[in-house]
């Protein structure tokens, strides 16, 4: 039985259609994100499914309870969900335990709820803290604190709205890394809101990509980054290279060869898409035969983990060729100088022109 069920599910905001038609299941123990870019309905679909915005067309069921439809409609604290979202914030005037045995009105002030408020806060790494106020705590611990909060009661359900936003870079690692290993010990289902692909991909089993309104693509990680359906979806993953062809003889030309063209009609004007990392670099060494495809390098940037290299293709069709290639680790290859292309063809895409916005 799905832990949550959205079915059809629309809204609208005036005459804006925020959510249109939108179904999704999240299977017990799953997570699942809901990944867009700004505006394109993800936080509306979070609080429907929590209760907080009333539904209007479709239903929604948790654990294969209706909880929403015409007529049903129970308010979020009947809907048996934990909440992280950025509006609820933690009650100033309790203390972290008191904070996080709020939700447990079943066992009222006896010793079994405190013990379980401090077993989640253990969970989180924020025992230690229970007597402390949440001004005292940091971006970071005070979300720990409201993870703690919404798991307390044993959710089916976990609902999260952009839980790590608030948090710098290198914290956010820290705290999306102990979420998702308390969600998935909790074993409680959640759905969760990001417009970052990098945590959806982190945090996700599967990813709903979601624009104007509309889920587009619905798959695991991989799936949605290796065979994206769409260049939304392709280019909401990456920065990616495009470049202009005509498909001939089922395939398109590009600089670095023939790309297939599967199911694209013959003369079809495409748009071929290239993830950085699928573009493989290599030196020239003296005397090496001439490589099948060479670029020139702009600048090349270490990044980190990889490098980023500015390369120039030669003309091809008066297009002039500005690509980016993420090369692992320190590749960095002096301005001007000639390097070896080779093209990972799992990582290119192609599509017809029609679709590329
Ligand atoms: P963000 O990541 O910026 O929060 P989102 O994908 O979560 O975006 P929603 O917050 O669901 O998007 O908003 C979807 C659309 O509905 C947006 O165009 C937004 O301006 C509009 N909208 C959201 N809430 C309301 C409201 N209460 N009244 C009117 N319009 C709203």
């Amino acid at each position: 039985m799905d832990a949550l069920r959205l079915d059809r599910v629309s809204h609208r905001f005036g005459g804006l259609l925020a959510v249109d038609e939108v179904s999704l299941a999240v299977h017990p123990g799953e997570v699942v994100c809901l990944l867009g870019p700004s505006g394109c309905g993800k936080t509306t679909v979070l609080r429907i499914a929590a209760g907080l915005e009333r539904l209007q067309a479709g239903r929604v069921l948790i654990s294969g309870q209706t909880v929403a439809d015409g007529t049903i409609d129970l308010p979020p604290e009947k809907r048996g969900v934990g909440l992280v979202f950025q509006d609820y914030a933690l009650f100033p005037h309790l203390n972290v335990l008191d904070n996080v045995a709020f939700g447990l009105v079943d066992a009222r002030d006896t010793p079994a709820r405190k013990a379980r408020a401090q077993d989640v806060l253990a969970q989180v790494d924020m025992a230690d803290w229970a007597a402390s106020w949440p001004h005292e705590l940091s971006g970071g611990q005070q979300q720990r604190v409201a993870l703690a909060r919404a798991l307390a009661p044993r959710p089916r359900l976990v609902l999260l709205d952009e839980p790590f936003s608030g948090l710098d870079s290198r914290l956010r690692d820290q705290v999306r890394d102990q979420t998702l290993h308390v969600l998935k010990q909790s074993g409680a289902a959640t759905l969760m809101v990001t417009h970052d692909s990098e945590e959806a991909m982190f945090m996700a089993d599967r990813i709903a990509v979601m624009r104007q309104g509309r889920v587009v693509q619905l798959g695991r990680p991989t799936q949605l980054y290796c065979q994206p359906d769409s260049v939304f979806v392709a280019s909401f993953f990456s920065e990616i290279n495009r470049i202009k062809g005509v498909v001939k003889s089922g395939s398109v030309h590009t600089p670095f060869g023939a790309v297939a063209a599967d199911g694209l009609a013959e003369g079809a004007e495409v748009a071929v898409l290239i993830r950085p990392e699928a573009l493989r670099l290599s030196a020239i060494e003296d005397g090496a035969p001439e490589p099948a495809s060479a670029a020139r390098v702009l600048a090349a940037r270490l990044l980190g983990r990889t490098s980023l290299i500015h390369l120039c293709m030669g003309d091809m069709g008066g297009q002039h060729l500005h690509l980016h290639a993420r090369m692992p680790g320190q590749f960095l290859p002096t301005e001007d100088e000639i390097v070896a292309v080779d093209l990972d063809r799992r990582q290119t895409f192609v599509f017809p022109i029609a679709e590329t916005t």
